[in-house]
């Protein structure tokens, strides 16, 4: 097996599942299932399946065309590009949307494959990301939905904490179960689903301060590593290592901790600065910027620091470390999100699923 490799625990991914889609069914929410960390890998799929998930949920159209034999509801998170809606109507049964020039294609193409593609229309509670902002537009845009005949307005959603950092409230929430009754009563419509948005949310079942009338959430890293995002809390029972990376010792080496020279700028174009605690053990493992971000590593053992990276090398501090290090020995990290979503994607990192 190579180097360097993130290895993916299935049975602590199968537990943390299991505790979040039983805090959602408790309180008559839908679980989905965003895969965006997945990269289309189908055997990790199907543990979301096992755990209960009842819906999945992904970014990139490329990844639901991966799952297309998977028999769950798929829903396309991000709003579709005009040149891909041929292949939203193809392999999403639903999508996200706010713009009619998009859902009129999508009716088109959808009448054209004989289906009828179902929409949920996102409305922006002030996170200022995608979404109809003004309350006025929906209602407007309604009345044109409801002339496609490709097109099944079957939600109101909403995404909250990922651009703007806005927490969602019993407040803020209630404001998408508003526009609905308001919907229903105008246009005479059954709003199925309101999507009260993502791992942020979840705190608002804990306190039980959910908006009785949102019944579905999508999400991903609170599955992948157990915590919701509003404030970063762990959720109680759940694993935040289910992905871990493994990286190899390709040079350990005695080194004063500041460069013999003139500085100029680092392979980036900043100009680096370092403090000088003498001279250190400084080991190298083979991965880079190319593959992760320094930000997104969390050494397993506490005694390691990471001094930096650059393209292809990750620069660490041994001297502290209780353990003799040696050339070859496989250095472990916990990651955060980001992390992992980078680090599945990159196709020099091995991943295994244990
Ligand atoms: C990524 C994404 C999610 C999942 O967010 P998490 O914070 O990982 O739970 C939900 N909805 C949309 C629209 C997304 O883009």
């Amino acid at each position: 097996m190579t180097y360097p490799k993130i290895i993916i625990n299935k049975n602590k991914l199968k537990e943390n599942v299991e505790i979040l889609v039983d805090i959602c069914k408790r309180q008559g929410i839908s679980p989905g299932g965003v895969t965006k960390v997945f990269s289309g890998n189908s055997e990790l799929v199907n543990i979301l399946i096992e755990g209960g998930i009842e819906f999945l949920a992904d970014s990139r159209i490329e990844n639901l065309e991966l799952f297309k034999d998977i028999p769950l509801p798929k829903l396309m998170l991000r709003l579709p590009m005009l040149s891909e809606v041929e292949k939203i109507v193809e392999y999403a049964d639903m999508s996200l949307n706010s713009e009619l020039l998009t859902i009129k294609k999508l009716s088109e193409v959808a009448l054209e494959k004989e289906k009828v593609h179902k929409i949920i229309l996102m409305i922006d509670l002030g996170d200022l990301r995608e979404g109809i902002f003004e309350e006025v537009e929906v209602y407007e845009l309604i009345k044109d939905i409801i002339e496609l005949k490709g097109i099944k307005l079957v939600g109101l959603g909403t995404n909250l904490t990922c651009h703007g950092g806005v927490i969602p409230t019993n407040d803020n929430l209630k404001r998408l179960s508003e526009i609905k009754e308001n919907i229903e009563e105008k246009f005479k419509l059954n709003i199925e689903i309101l999507s009260g948005g993502n791992s942020s949310s979840l705190h608002l079942l804990e306190k039980d301060d959910m908006p009785a009338q949102i019944n579905q959430l999508r999400l991903g890293e609170s599955l992948i590593l157990g915590r919701e995002t509003a404030y970063g809390n762990q959720i109680k029972g759940t694993h935040s290592d289910v992905f871990q990376l493994i990286t190899e010792l390709i040079e350990i080496r005695e080194k004063p901790s500041i460069p013999i020279g003139e500085i100029g700028l680092d392979a980036f174009g900043r100009k680096p600065t370092f403090k000088d605690k003498g001279k250190r053990k400084r080991g190298i493992c083979a991965i880079g910027k190319q593959d992760i971000d320094i930000e997104d590593l969390i050494t397993v053992d506490k005694n390691i620091n990471i001094i930096g990276q650059s393209s292809d090398h990750l620069i660490l501090d041994l001297t502290d470390s209780k353990d003799e290090y040696k050339l070859g020995d496989k250095i472990k990290f916990d990651l955060n999100y980001g992390g992992i979503l980078k680090l599945m994607t990159s196709k020099y990192v091995c991943k295994e699923i244990e």
